[in-house]
């Protein structure tokens, strides 16, 4: 009987049709995916090895990471690693995975400040290290302080420290927002932050990859602003004068978040910076003190 060769091509053809029959959002692009991360190839070669055939150990590898995808877990949890700003972040189902449009925030500060900038930066709920990392490695004479609730989540962020070769710049402390930072101590020049932010009564409406990631990394309480009140009183404490504030926040919360800042007194400058799909995604502010 005439066996089925399975090339790479006939692979991911199969794949892409098989996620399009479960009305996944993008069936193409994660079944190149998951086939790269079992080949242990970038995407560009299963495109110049279109007609290899797949072996018996590969295919048995590949088709549990499709299933678990059928089941809703994202690309990033299945293969254990996600792309942000160019690097690859270790991630698990410990943390929230870096989003594309984190990336906005982050290239807004690159485009702020000088390459050779020497600032001292904090951020808060830094997961993976997601924001503090990427500005880290764009910025290689700064430093910084990440924090987060969560004592995996910051297992994670200094394996990315030392994969990105940044441990002897960065500290991490486990900490509910500014509470291990006991007084003060320190003043930086730039606090950054993509806190919980969806409203509670928002579950219903996330897709299960999302629900899948760690509640305490979605949810921002009833209005999703409960960590922007904190980290609006919070911030002016540990900025230096004129220093800078970036929070991501949901794509209609800006205006909500600016009224936060207004209400302090410490801010000015307040500006807000759309994402790719021209949503307000980030709100940043000079401390006056
Ligand atoms: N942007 C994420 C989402 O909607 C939420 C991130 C967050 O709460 N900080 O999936």
């Amino acid at each position: 009987m005439h066996k089925e060769i399975w090339t790479i091509g006939r692979i991911l053809q199969w794949t892409e049709q098989y996620f399009q029959s479960k009305e996944m959002d993008s069936p193409r692009l994660d079944g190149e995916v998951l086939l790269s991360h079992v080949l242990g190839k970038d995407r560009i070669y299963l495109y110049t090895h279109y007609d290899q055939p797949l072996n018996q150990e590969e295919l048995d590898a590949f088709r549990p990471l499709v299933q678990q995808r059928a089941k809703g877990y994202s690309v990033a949890s299945i293969t254990g690693e996600k792309d942000f700003m160019g690097l690859t972040f270790a991630v698990n189902d410990k943390v929230l995975i870096p989003r594309p449009d984190t990336e906005t925030l982050v290239e807004y500060i690159l485009n702020t400040y000088p390459k050779n900038s020497s600032l001292r930066i904090l951020d808060v709920c830094t997961g993976p290290g997601t924001i503090l990392l990427s500005l880290l490695h764009y910025l290689p004479s700064s430093s910084g302080v990440g924090v987060d609730i969560s004592a995996d989540a910051l297992s994670l962020a200094k394996k990315n420290a030392e994969s990105f070769g940044q441990e002897n710049r960065i500290r991490f402390m486990e900490s509910d927002m500014f509470s291990a930072l006991a007084g003060g101590q320190e003043q930086f020049d730039l606090i950054v932050s993509n806190p919980p932010y969806i409203r509670t009564g928002d579950a219903k409406t996330l897709t299960q990859d999302v629900l899948n990631e760690p509640h305490i990394a979605l949810f921002g309480g009833a209005d999703g602003l409960d960590f922007y009140r904190i980290l609006a009183e919070g911030c002016s404490d540990y900025l230096k004068t004129k220093g800078r504030i970036a929070f991501e926040v949901g794509y209609d919360q800006a205006d909500a978040v600016e009224n936060l800042l207004q209400d302090t007194n410490h801010y000015s400058n307040i500006q807000f910076l759309a994402d790719l799909g021209g949503h307000n995604r980030v709100v940043t502010a000079i401390c006056e003190g």
